[in-house]
């Protein structure tokens, strides 16, 4: 389970193991902090000072500095955001110019090359953007190879999403081919995690920025060496999981670390494990204002911040400005989240309140500088705001 539905956010969680309310980068834009603070420690600051080499390449304006998701990376590549134009199709099939995102095999390009001239031990994070939204698909001829068919706007939604993740597909592809053909691939450790999901139409939102299973859900996929091919885990875990394991498997021991809220699974990898019963934590804090009031009542929502538990069978999402809204799920039988269990199960969800508020979850409301006017254009040019 990610930890956020907003990309800055939840790839703050990747990359520092932490929780939001202890990485302290709460939220795209807005008045409250949007930055990684600096006393945050990165999976990249602890393997740099371990010897790696440090490199990241990223796809689009919301994972790059201006989040201070750069901390501790040797190389932070984010040209595109100076770049040429590169021509963007959006669903229309208007023809724009983008300048804050870029496809995967102009990021996949820029990575190899440096594959090549990077000494081991090595720490690269890739960041693909394809499948984030409509705005930016495959090239025309990958589109008509792979077509996506007429139907609904919803029908068109998915299968363009499809489209978009079989296209990033190959290109991670073309990545692990190369450390194949370089010898490199049995000695690396490769983990694929995402920062959300979509809405594509559930729960009335196309989008992300909320905490429904379909947006904080995410794929991981961990190949380590020495570990069993294939093997597949249903336990609840999540994305704040993925540092300390990296960190084990690395052989990595940092004991000036700050701690981290997430758990190392390598256990879980290796072999058959009880389910050690975690708790996943999201939340989605000053994300709703920005959309607008149309947007909200054609959803049926009012601006909000939003906080959710999962334990696994029951999921609470704390409405902290209007309680009478939030909304509890018994996942287990329940898993699409459609039926509110608020009225019926009290019991359960002031369990899951109890838990939520013994963390130290509500965000200091610090005020930020604010974003600049440029940096509100490129957040519009990418649909995050109206
Ligand atoms: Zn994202």
């Amino acid at each position: 389970m990610a930890a956020a539905s907003i990309t800055p956010v939840s790839h703050a969680s990747i990359l520092t193991g932490q929780y939001p309310y202890h990485h302290g980068l709460r939220v795209l834009h807005g008045l409250y902090e949007y930055r990684l603070p600096d006393a945050a420690r990165t999976l990249a600051e602890v393997l740099g000072a371990a010897g790696y080499r440090t490199a990241a390449f990223v796809s689009a304006f919301p994972a790059g500095s201006r989040f201070g998701l750069d901390q501790g990376f040797e190389t932070f590549d984010e040209d595109f955001l100076e770049a040429s134009a590169s021509d963007v199709v959006t669903s229309e099939g208007t023809v724009v110019t983008g300048l804050n995102q870029r496809r995967a095999a102009e990021t996949t390009d820029l990575a190899l090359d440096w594959l090549e001239e990077s000494d081991e031990p090595f720490f690269l994070w890739l960041h693909y953007f394809d499948p984030h939204d409509p705005a930016l698909l495959p090239p025309e001829a990958y589109l008509r190879r792979h077509p996506v068919p007429r139907g609904t706007q919803q029908e068109v939604y998915r299968a363009l999403y499809d489209v978009e993740i079989r296209y990033m597909d190959e290109q991670i592809g073309r990545v692990i081919d190369r450390l194949a053909e370089s010898g490199r691939l049995d000695d690396t450790l490769v983990v694929v995690v995402s920062d959300h999901g979509e809405g594509l139409g559930d729960h009335t939102w196309w989008g992300h920025g909320i905490l429904y299973r379909e947006q904080i859900q995410v794929v991981l996929v961990v190949a380590a060496p020495h570990m069993p091919a294939g093997r597949r885990v249903r336990h609840l875990v999540r994305t704040v999981d993925v540092m300390p394991t990296v960190l084990e498997l690395a052989d990595v021991d940092r004991p000036d670390l700050p701690a981290m809220d997430g758990e190392s699974l390598v256990a879980m990898l290796a072999a058959d494990t009880p389910d050690p019963g975690y708790t996943a934590y999201a939340d989605a804090v000053n994300t709703l204002a920005p959309y607008g009031r149309d947007f909200l009542s054609l959803s049926g929502r009012r601006e909000d911040m939003l906080f959710t538990l999962l334990d696994g069978e029951w999921k609470l999402i704390h409405h902290l400005k209007h309680p009478e809204d939030s909304e509890l799920y018994h996942v287990s039988s329940d898993p699409r989240e459609s039926e509110n269990l608020l009225a019926s199960r009290p019991e359960e969800a002031a369990r899951l309140l109890g838990e939520l508020r013994a963390r130290d979850f509500l965000p200091d409301l610090r005020e930020g500088p604010g974003l600049s006017r440029e940096d509100l254009r490129r957040l519009k040019e990418l649909g995050y705001v109206e």
